[in-house]
């Protein structure tokens, strides 16, 4: 029998190996603990393989081109950051490099790297563990498509004021996604770590949290060990048998986001510069404009990525935490749910932060049409950074720990 600590109940599930197509659930939180896919290694690297080729390809084409009144503006996929850089927001410049370019490419890069050795059955590459580290710790934060959706959203906004081409660049970052996509999917956490460096987790008694047993899960590479170490003896990451002070960081983080969601949603996401006259718009401004062109879905889109997701998400984790800090037992297993949401949709509301970095680098047309970024914009990326960085600080084991312990006081 295998044996596995669910990460989000920290319950011990022993389970009979699986065969290809099979999938292991937590009994008690519904948590999917490992799936095991036919050949996925191979299916893995082929498709990071062509991912990285495509990637490669998508720079260095033209990415978009628009055109209006004889003026035409061709921009590549760098500049849709060099745009932001130039017009001076450039913490929001990096942010918009890393989350589509540098992240994606970091994550092929080391998945190559660990894997192919792998597959050749050749010596491990030096910092096996660390590379393998990092394709888990990045992948919250690779946003490629979002990227590909605040494309289509930008490109349905502007395309009745011009005629816009999609550019090979184009073509080949909708490929990458895709074979980025399929081959991180491959690759389940559990299978991977024990193909390249099998080690037995301490075995536990099944059907009882680990922390119960003095041991601690690692949450990079599923190995559980006793929790008198400090780093996990597989993959080198630090181990605890809860994130420390979770509630107390989840909560100050969750009150920087409330501080920034207010010039996020007052201040001008764009400034509009056609003819001479500036037009400045907010997010709601931009979705109340959107709706009045008859552009329902796009208006629809950043009206859920931006408003509805960033509030719902400030709301649900201000509610778990207040309900973990309650020492609440009560519907576990719902509460458990509304986190796992939460820290899923939260990259979605970037959307609108890539609209924005679309449509600075594309219509800059001296005197007749011009769009820069507002403040709000990157005061807007930062609400959703500091949010997916409170999903993150915020232990889902705490909801469970006070069943725990009514039971062991039964
Ligand atoms: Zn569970
Ligand atoms: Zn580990």
């Amino acid at each position: 029998m295998n044996q596995l600590t669910c990460p989000d109940c920290d319950l011990i599930v022993e389970f009979a190996p699986l065969r290809a197509k099979q999938r292991a659930f937590c009994p008690r939180c519904g948590h999917l603990l490992t799936h095991r896919s036919f050949r996925a290694l191979e299916r893995s690297t082929a498709f990071a393989l062509a991912g990285l080729l495509f990637l490669v390809l998508a720079n260095i084409y033209p990415f978009l081109s628009f055109s209006v009144s004889g003026q035409e503006q061709v921009m590549t996929l760098l500049q849709s950051s060099q745009e932001l850089y130039r017009n001076g927001s450039k913490v929001l410049a990096f942010f918009v490099l890393a989350f589509i370019i540098v992240i994606p490419a970091l994550i092929i890069f080391s998945l190559l790297l660990v894997l192919i050795p792998i597959i050749l059955k050749r010596r491990p590459v030096i910092g096996q563990q660390l590379w393998a580290r990092f394709i888990f710790t990045l992948g919250p934060w690779s946003m490629v498509e979002v990227f590909i959706l605040g494309v289509l959203a930008s490109l349905t906004k502007i395309a009745s004021m011009a005629t816009i081409v999609l550019g090979l660049s184009f073509w080949a970052y909708v490929a990458f996604t895709l074979c980025f996509l399929i081959s991180l999917s491959a690759l389940d956490r559990y299978q991977f770590w024990r193909t390249i460096l099998p080690q037995q987790s301490t075995p536990a008694i099944a059907g009882k949290s680990a922390a119960s047993q003095g041991l601690s899960n690692c949450h990079i590479c599923t190995l559980t060990s006793t929790n008198t170490q400090h780093h996990c003896p597989r993959c080198g990451a630090i181990l605890h048998t809860r994130i420390p002070n979770s509630l107390q960081r989840t909560v100050s983080l969750l009150i920087t986001a409330m501080v920034l969601y207010l010039p996020a949603n007052f201040l001008p996401i764009t400034h509009t510069d056609q003819f001479g006259n500036v037009l400045d718009s907010t997010i709601m401004g931009g979705v109340i404009l959107m709706w009045e062109h008859g552009s329902y879905p796009v208006a629809l889109i950043i009206f859920i990525a931006s408003i509805m997701i960033p509030t719902a998400k400030l709301c649900a984790l201000t509610w778990l935490s207040w309900s973990v800090s309650r020492q609440n037992s009560q519907n576990s297993k719902q509460r458990t749910s509304v986190y796992r949401i939460t820290e899923f949709v939260g990259r979605w509301s970037m959307v609108d932060v890539f609209v924005v970095a679309i449509l600075v680098a594309l219509i800059q047309l001296g005197g007749i049409l011009t769009i820069r970024p507002g403040p709000a914009a990157l005061a807007f990326s930062g609400v959703v950074i500091i949010t997916m960085l409170a999903a993150e600080a915020f232990d889902p084991r705490l909801i469970w720990d006070k069943l725990e312990e009514n039971k062991r006081d039964q």
